[in-house]
């Protein structure tokens, strides 16, 4: 091989390298949170990420811990993911909410799994016990529950299915609407 031919073939790898590594991250996931048989309303603006003028200017925009996942658009049951390394523990955390194994800290009450009551996770139907540190995957479906009862199928049924739409895998049953934070849509981090 020719030394330019070397060249341009290590050139065109790191070029590569370089675009798979940065390509956009932008996924979406479906959760909904019960205390004591009662779901938590999310979709007020106090929850969702606004971003001023100066912070999309600045310097560390995209890296910080607030623009990894959060909510837009007063929808409170869809999860947006921006950066690979997001959590449901960084998730809640930029709403002010701490979420780990023993407790889950809301609005100034701790509700922390005891003799009575647990504090479960679970991811697709499934009971997952990384709470917090749990990776949020395109399209989970993720109920988080503080209960003293065993019988949660009925808060397991009613944990949305609407990520598909937002992450545009779903396109036979239309679009989550032009104005929201799609994937492939308007930047919304
Ligand atoms: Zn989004
Ligand atoms: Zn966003």
């Amino acid at each position: 091989m020719k030394k330019t031919h070397f060249i341009i073939a290590v050139v065109v790898l790191f070029i590569s390298i370089y675009l798979i590594a940065t390509k956009e991250i932008h996924e979406h996931a479906d959760f909904a949170v019960y205390i004591n048989g009662e779901k938590l309303n999310f979709s007020q603006d106090k929850y969702m990420h606004h971003e001023t003028a100066e912070e999309e200017k600045s310097e560390k925009h995209g890296q910080q811990e607030d623009e990894k996942a959060h909510m837009h658009d007063n929808v409170g049951w869809i999860a947006h993911k921006h950066a690979a390394d997001a959590t449901w523990g960084i998730f809640f955390r930029n709403i002010n909410i701490t979420f780990n194994s023993a407790c889950f800290v809301f609005e100034g009450s701790s509700y922390c799994s005891n003799e009575t009551h647990n504090l479960r996770m679970f991811v697709n139907g499934r009971e997952d016990f990384e709470f917090g540190g749990k990776k949020i995957n395109d399209l989970d479906r993720v109920l988080i529950t503080f209960d003293n009862s065993r019988n949660i199928d009925a808060q397991l049924n009613s944990v949305t299915d609407e990520a598909c739409l937002y992450s545009r895998k779903c396109p036979e049953r239309g679009e989550a609407g032009s104005e929201g934070c799609v994937t492939g849509g308007k930047q919304c981090t």
